[in-house]
């Protein structure tokens, strides 16, 4: 049986949110609670566009998220995905080599 999780359970496979500088008009944002996941891994350190391994400090399920950003004159766009992933696919993150 699968344990119920207070921090991620609500979460979907996948979560998207989208912002709109400027305009509160269909912003979306990620569920609260994803601002408890821990970052593990910062995979591209330095970029403006974040990709982040995260995990689930109670439950230990990992996360991928990611974020892009487009600059437009009249309010720029951000996007936030944050992706469940297997822990095969995390330890496969935690094991490459950064470049
Ligand atoms: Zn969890």
């Amino acid at each position: 049986m699968k344990k119920t999780c207070s921090i991620c359970s609500d979460f979907q496979d996948k979560e998207y949110s989208f912002q709109k500088y400027g305009s509160d008009v269909n912003n979306t944002y990620l569920p609260a609670n994803a601002k408890k996941l821990v970052m593990i891994k910062n995979i591209k350190p330095g970029s403006n566009r974040l990709k982040q391994l995260k995990q689930c400090p109670e439950c230990k399920t990992y996360y991928l998220y990611e974020t892009d950003y487009e600059y437009f004159a009249l309010g720029s766009e951000d996007e936030e995905f944050l992706t469940r992933l297997t822990e095969e696919e995390a330890l496969e993150i935690v094991h490459a080599s950064n470049t």
